[in-house]
């Protein structure tokens, strides 16, 4: 203390500072978050982490959606800790239940041979419900049409450096519109049909079909065959408006219809990921190569030790599995004319 002035809080004052703030404007933006009450523990360590990393220094809101009433518990601890506005909805049961055109015994029946096979969750129908919920219904819930740009976060996830600039806004300068850190090879088994069921959308709906895609990150030869690649949507900052708009709500009513949801096990990662590779430009697709990030049981560290001392990094880099034989990085990079950081030799 120079002595001079007082301080703006002292101990005893009982002033509270206000938060460190970035300065500048705001993007018209929100975290959103799918969760149960019994996902409050796991959901508040993902908020503390994206709180510390980001968030602190900007103070978005966040929207948490459930096809169950949120508890007490869950708002107050949740509220606590975010610093922005929360906001609690509730989904329409409508899109959280099984079509009229779905037939019922034919789906049951696929989820007893998906247990046998052992499928991850291929015996659950509220993973299903789930899966098409993000694909088609959460950014048309009433509490997200007032956003532009959103951030998806899932229970248990973590943030390894700092992040010290507005992602909505590179996203929006760069006219970016869908985001990924992980990208990787879908299970066959969840997805046998999504690329028949796709390849009949972009005969009948050509005109959604943009030139300059990234047809060649999701397949070898020319598009006759899906070679399973996606983006991890459990991580996703993205545009809103693509997702409401008529390109993407004719793709997902056609999978829909298609029944593979129910039928198969359709996830809501390869769902976005052939959407943005079909139907955006390729340089609307961005990979934030300096969000570092862990959802069970991959990490994306950045590569590059001078990058990851400058942020504060705590991931261990022997964990990066962006240049893993599974991950799909690569196939991006080339598709891009990106060249590779240096020294990914070193960390295959
Ligand atoms: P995984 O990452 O594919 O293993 O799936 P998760 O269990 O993490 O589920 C994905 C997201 O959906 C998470 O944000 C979960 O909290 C949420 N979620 C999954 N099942 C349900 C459900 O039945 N109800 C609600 N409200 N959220 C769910
Ligand atoms: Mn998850």
């Amino acid at each position: 203390q120079n002595g001079s002035e007082k301080p703006a809080t002292s101990p005893n004052g009982g002033a509270k500072l206000p938060p460190a703030t970035a300065s500048g404007d705001r993007m018209n933006a929100t975290f959103v978050t799918l969760a149960r009450n019994s996902d409050l523990w796991e959901i508040a360590k993902s908020i503390r982490n994206v709180e510390d990393r980001f968030n602190r220094k900007f103070n978005y809101d966040w929207v948490f959606l459930n096809d169950d009433d949120f508890n007490d518990e869950f708002k107050k601890v949740t509220t606590a800790l975010v610093s922005g506005k929360t906001k609690y909805g509730k989904i329409p049961t409508e899109h959280w239940s099984f079509p009229d055109f779905i037939d019922q015994d034919r789906a049951a029946k696929v989820r007893e041979e998906m247990k046998e096979k052992k499928i991850i969750y291929g015996d659950s129908i509220s993973y299903r419900h789930m899966c098409r919920y993000e694909s088609g219904f959460f950014f048309r819930h009433p509490l997200m049409l007032d956003y532009e740009w959103y951030w998806r976060v899932e229970p248990s996830i973590e943030l390894y450096c700092d992040i010290n600039y507005d992602t909505f806004k590179f996203m929006a300068d760069n006219k970016k519109k869908y985001s990924f850190v992980l990208s990787l090879y879908e299970y066959v088994d969840t997805i046998p049909t999504l690329w028949d069921a796709t390849k009949n959308f972009t005969k009948t709906h050509p005109q959604h079909i943009v030139k300059d895609n990234s047809l060649k990150f999701l397949s070898d030869d020319d598009g006759e065959n899906y070679n399973h690649c996606h983006f991890w949507s459990n991580f996703e900052i993205g545009n809103l408006d693509w997702l409401r708009s008529d390109a993407y709500i004719d793709y997902f009513n056609s999978l829909d219809h298609a029944g593979g949801f129910f039928y198969e096990r359709w996830g809501d990662a390869p769902v976005h990921s052939v959407a943005a590779g079909l139907m955006l430009k390729k340089d609307e697709i961005h990979f934030f190569n300096d969000i570092a990030y862990y959802h069970v049981p991959f990490t994306h560290c950045p590569t590059g030790e001078q990058y990851r001392l400058d942020h504060k990094c705590h991931c261990n880099p022997k964990e990066n599995f962006d240049w893993n034989g599974y991950s799909c990085l690569s196939r991006y990079f080339e598709l891009n004319n990106m060249a590779k950081p240096e020294g990914y030799e070193k960390e295959q």
